[in-house]
């Protein structure tokens, strides 16, 4: 137990730390190109705001939250996503009171009590943008090429954007009834969950992973076809910019959402070389949730990308830099005397802006120009007790073999010259 992470977590170790900030580099780049700001919410909130924000009947809440009771007895939940919280922060700092839309994204943990598989973690990373007020569909089409563009600027190729509507509190209740008039004939023959979906959320019919329910609701209604006027608009809105913007979409009437607050766009990014978890970026509109979470009537989009699994997918394609972990200079000190005048050297070598290292297992001469080689020095500075005693260094070219005898500050220079960030 002691020196066992918990079930579902993983550590990020120095290796691959590399890969993933690189990946939020990106998206921080990309996010500053698009206007939008970073925020940063805590990882726990009030239980009652993912209950509200999530939807008490969803899986995440029935079955996958980390809620506890604090000391002061107050119910509290690890984040298991982030709009929410996101909502919550615009209403209590009153940021619908600047300028507007709010167009935020965060980057972060989020944690689900879900069964551990390849690419999922009870302790899982979500890079995710909130464009909050703004109600046409220009938002929409500005946050899917946002999107787009993230996982094309890290090289993912052959990337499925799919979209759908999913039709608002006025059309939507008509399409339901339509639904479930269809579904109602084989009811008996879908799996348990379905049957229970039926009267709360028939649309979760449509996007039931069970493959006989696949085939059963074959054929079933379609959301796109019962759009009342204002839905149908923002819908033909949002297909003609993205194909303004040359990005290319299918249609997917199964992409549905389940609760009352999700309104019209629904989309999904797709990288298929994944497979079963081919869905990289998942988001819509959720013009409902900020009156939800009591503030006033406000529209509000946004999606969320899972990091794992577009670390997964630039690993399978190797698309992940690599690193350059190059070491400017190496100090080797010989002798006892040496000791300090070599660490006086490498403070000042950092002083300056180069990076560098020496031994400190008390290694022999050829251990450290092993270890100097393994760090891929670039300069090796050795001082013996000779050296030491006349303040001056020998500098070793690592690549000519060259070396040559310098006063300190001589070594200093030339190291400033050659190698200063
Ligand atoms: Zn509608
Ligand atoms: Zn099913």
């Amino acid at each position: 137990m002691l020196t066992t992470g918990p079930r579902g977590t993983k550590d990020i170790l120095p290796e691959t730390v590399n890969n993933w900030r690189y990946i939020e580099n990106t998206a921080r780049e990309i996010c500053r190109l698009f206007g939008y700001q970073e925020i940063r919410t805590p990882i726990f909130e009030h239980t009652e705001l993912f209950l509200r924000g999530i939807g008490e009947t969803t899986d995440i809440v029935e079955k996958e939250m980390y809620t506890f009771n604090d000391r002061g007895d107050r119910s509290i939940t690890l984040r298991p996503e982030n709009t929410a919280a996101v909502v919550r922060s615009f209403l209590e700092h009153k940021l619908y009171a600047d300028s507007q839309p709010t167009k935020l994204f965060y980057i972060g943990p989020m944690f689900r009590y879900d069964r551990p598989q390849a690419g999922r973690f009870r302790q899982f990373h979500q890079f995710g943008i909130e464009a909050l007020s703004a109600k046409g569909p220009a938002i929409d089409a500005e946050i899917i090429i946002l999107a787009a563009q993230f996982l094309e600027e890290l090289g993912l190729k052959d990337l499925k954007l799919y979209i759908n509507s999913v039709g608002c509190p006025k059309c939507r209740p008509v399409y339901r009834t339509k639904l479930q008039d269809h579904l109602r004939k084989n009811l008996a023959d879908f799996c348990p969950d379905c049957q229970s979906r039926f009267e709360r959320n028939p649309m979760r019919v449509l996007d039931c992973k069970n493959q006989r329910c696949g085939e059963l609701s074959q054929g079933a209604p379609e959301m796109v076809d019962c759009l009342c006027d204002d839905c149908k608009q923002h819908f033909e809105g949002l297909k003609q910019l993205l194909t303004i913007a040359g990005v290319d979409f299918k249609l997917n009437s199964r992409l549905v959402r389940g609760l009352d607050y999700y309104t019209k766009t629904a989309f999904e990014i797709q990288y298929e070389p994944l497979g079963a978890q081919s869905a990289v970026c998942g988001g819509g509109r959720y013009d409902g949730l900020v009156a939800e979470c009591g503030g006033d009537e406000t529209p509000g989009i946004g999606f969320a990308i899972g990091m794992e699994r577009v670390l997964l997918a630039l690993e399978k394609q190797s698309l992940l830099p690599s690193v350059d972990n190059k070491l400017s200079a190496f100090v080797v000190a010989l002798g006892a005397s040496a000791q300090p005048v070599s660490f006086k050297l490498l403070c000042e070598l950092r002083k300056r802006g180069i990076t560098s290292d020496m031994d400190f297992m008390n290694r022999s001469l050829k251990a450290q120009m092993k270890l100097a080689n393994k760090c891929l020095a670039c300069y090796v500075a050795i001082i013996g007790e000779d050296e030491a005693a006349q303040g001056k260094v020998m500098l070793k070219n690592m690549t000519s073999g060259e070396q040559e005898l310098l006063d300190f500050d001589q070594a200093l220079n030339k190291l400033k010259a050659e190698m200063g960030e």
